[in-house]
């Protein structure tokens, strides 16, 4: 069939390119295999189409905001969640230890800060409550059942001083409630749940789909949870590089330090790639290179005048 024969010779074309680094700060990340590539994509009909790594576990990372984000959309309502987490772009790094100043919120749920009050905005009493929680709906986005990789979790919390100082700072300030170090404990073991590039794109096409499971028919998201998420994938999910990805690539889009990346074509489909060494954004380098030249290929750049 032609799509596996044009994704072959995609990853072919991308293999090449060593350029990059795998994530060190958290040091389990550091023994990743550099060398992994795979591409995935579901249609909003429920077709997946699979190339090379494309069944390997690794961490969700960051790619788990955007999901979380609608998860508290749910839970909280729309009310809630933006009192707390603000939806402006905010050019900062991930893990920027930054307020807005007027409104003093999160700048975005992208960021470390506003995926940390994400998080404690989820259903449960505590952090392994929320965790379970959020686990399982991952799950369903999937459609299979997902576990942790408990040396990443280990090894992030081990190191997650940054974090700490964001949770406590939010805390400070009167926009998480709880304990901070409980509620950064859920959002770093919510980072280490194992996912593939198969799973990835499954979960995106849900998205897609606005918010229907493609294979299950079940429905996960409220169309307007998905329609903001996506929003603010589109402004904020590629860190600091953001504006470019628009401007290049186009379509909603999130990344993890792990080297795993979506894209969702609105009522089309999820695609997902996973490649381990990062640029110094933190996005994956073949990742976005493979993203690049998709959207060119199959004119996917949402602002494409027809
Ligand atoms: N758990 C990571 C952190 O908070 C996620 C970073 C990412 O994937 O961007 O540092």
């Amino acid at each position: 069939s032609p799509i596996p024969d044009y994704l072959r010779e995609l990853l072919d074309r991308c293999t090449g390119n060593e350029q990059g680094a795998v994530a060190d700060y958290i040091p389990e990340l550091a023994r990743a295999n550099p060398d992994r590539l795979g591409i995935a994509m579901t249609t909003v009909e429920g077709a997946t189409y699979t190339v090379g790594d494309a069944d390997i576990d690794f961490s969700i990372q960051s790619i788990s905001k955007p999901f979380t984000y609608g998860l508290a959309l749910s839970d909280a309502g729309f009310d809630a969640v933006l009192s707390k987490i603000g939806v402006e772009p905010s050019g900062d790094a991930f893990n920027e230890i930054s307020l807005e100043e007027v409104t003093g919120k999160p700048f975005n749920p992208m960021i470390n800060a506003g995926a940390i009050t994400a998080h404690s905005l989820v259903n449960g009493a505590d952090s392994e409550a929320r965790v379970e929680r959020i686990r399982e709906h991952f799950s369903a986005l999937a459609g299979r059942e997902l576990s942790f990789d408990e040396a990443v979790n280990s090894s992030e919390f081990d190191t997650a001083h940054r974090n700490l100082a964001i949770g406590y700072m939010l805390k400070t300030v009167g926009i998480l409630e709880g304990d901070p170090v409980d509620v950064v404990r859920g959002y770093i073991r919510q980072c280490s749940l194992n996912v593939t590039a198969r799973d990835l794109s499954i979960m995106a096409a849900t998205l897609a789909n606005g918010g229907v499971q493609p294979n299950t028919g079940e429905r996960l998201f409220w169309p307007s949870a998905v329609r903001q998420a996506l929003s603010v994938m589109l402004t904020c999910g590629m860190y600091d590089a953001a504006g470019d990805w628009m401007s290049v690539v186009g379509i909603p889009a999130k990344s993890g330090v792990a080297g795993g990346l979506i894209g969702v074509l609105p009522g089309q489909i999820g695609i997902a790639v996973f490649s381990p060494k990062l640029d110094d954004h933190g996005n994956s380098v073949r990742g976005v290179k493979l993203f690049e030249r998709l959207s060119r290929d199959m004119g996917l750049h949402l602002m494409e005048t027809p």
